[in-house]
């Protein structure tokens, strides 16, 4: 529309959220759609959380909190850090967020510049190249394959620099490959960084507990990255909190004092409720909600296992997250039930219209040979779902 800005006229829509809300058109047709399509946890929010949240509400907690977060939850937030990342922070590098989608926003707006470069390891998640096109940036894809486990070299990486480079965002554990990042890798990633001190390093890990390697590896643990990297987390997966939008950020203290500013001036501040539920979250340790690890751990192996008996789809194991990111280059070309496959989106629109399954296509991720299946859902619902699309293949 015209009338709009170029900003919103340029910018996608949400690929997910878009799949997810086809899903929710056919399902309202009476189309008995199995959603795979949403990074979102099936499980509740842990009892002690919602108690949290219920007390602060008797407790009169109503009003606006300091724009970064309440003290006690940046303080929450620092021994989380320490404890879990071994990263040391202070109250001023901390910035509380509404949702960690909004602690990345605020980055972008506060450290690009019209034209700076933004690289992202392929696949990245869906929001980072939008993100960083609306604050002015250029989004670099850098491709990986599932031969690499979709882990970005150090070579491919300096192949990707140029003098605009400005910043690298990725996560790891990774949406949407699942894949996990060892401390090593990510040495020789910042022996890469190392020589190009301008690049600011955005280190997502909103996964960091879904992880079945056991071992969470942050870039700001390294002495030289620390005072460049912001390493941004949050509750929505690990908590099972995606409505309740908290997220918060860790990193030097300019940046964090700009995204105060920024977020001063857009939200001021993040739900008071959801900030004081999050204190529970944060102060209990992780072993609190293992029981969700050991169920996506589980998941992982049946929707391998089930995939593996599908001819042409081809997998690696994803060692964290709660996706598997198939390769399905195999169909393309192919006719299969009168339609033509060309590419990942034909194949995902297969799913959605012959098997009754939303997936999500690997173009929105920067990967055009892959599909992304989200296994945060029922043991039924993803049984029921392979043998539909083996099925539909057949
Ligand atoms: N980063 C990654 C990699 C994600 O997958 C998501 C959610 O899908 C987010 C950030 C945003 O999380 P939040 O719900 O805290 O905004």
């Amino acid at each position: 529309n015209p009338k709009l800005s170029e900003r919103v006229n340029n910018m996608a829509t949400s690929a997910t959220l878009a799949m997810a809300a086809k899903a929710r058109e056919l399902r309202a047709e009476g189309k008995d759609i199995i959603g795979l399509s949403l990074g979102e946890p099936d499980f509740t929010v842990p009892d002690f959380v919602k108690e949290a949240a219920i007390q602060a509400i008797k407790d009169d907690y109503h009003a606006y909190t300091p724009v970064d977060g309440y003290v006690e939850l940046k303080n929450a937030i620092i021994t989380k850090f320490k404890r879990d990342n071994n990263l040391i922070y202070t109250p001023s590098q901390i910035v509380v967020s509404t949702g960690a989608k909004q602690s990345l926003a605020n980055l972008a707006q506060v450290l690009l510049n019209e034209g700076d470069e933004v690289l992202l390891p392929a696949p990245y998640w869906v929001s980072y190249s939008d993100i960083a096109k609306v604050a002015g940036g250029v989004p670099v894809p850098i491709s990986t394959g599932i031969e690499s486990d979709f882990k970005v070299t150090p070579a491919a990486l300096e192949a990707a620099i140029t003098p605009k480079s400005k910043m690298l965002i990725y996560s790891s554990p990774c949406n949407p490959s699942g894949s996990v990042y060892s401390k090593e890798e990510l040495r020789a990633l910042a022996d890469v960084l190392a020589k190009y001190p301008n690049i600011i390093i955005v280190s997502d890990e909103i996964y960091e507990h879904i992880n079945f390697t056991g071992a969470h590896a942050s870039m700001a643990q390294f002495d030289d990255m620390y005072d460049r990297t912001v390493t941004v987390n949050g509750v929505s997966k690990a908590y099972a909190m995606t409505g309740w939008r908290i997220g918060y950020i860790g990193g030097p203290e300019y940046i964090a004092r700009a995204c105060n500013k920024m977020q001063g001036q857009v939200t001021s501040g993040a739900n008071c409720i959801a900030q004081r539920a999050t204190i529970a979250a944060l102060e209990n340790p992780p072993s609190k909600i293992k029981y969700m690890v050991d169920a996506f751990k589980n998941r992982r192996k049946l929707v391998l296992d089930l995939l593996s008996e599908i001819p042409g789809i081809k997998t690696n194991e994803p060692e964290g997250a709660f996706y598997v990111f198939p390769d399905i280059s195999f169909y393309f070309g192919k006719t299969i039930q009168g339609v033509k496959i060309d590419n990942a989106s034909d194949f995902a629109l297969f799913l959605l219209d012959k098997a009754n399954v939303a997936t999500v296509t690997g173009e929105a991720f920067g990967n055009p040979d892959c599909i992304r299946i989200s296994y945060a859902a029922s043991e039924a619902d993803i049984k029921e779902a392979m043998q539909r699309i083996k099925t539909a293949l057949s």
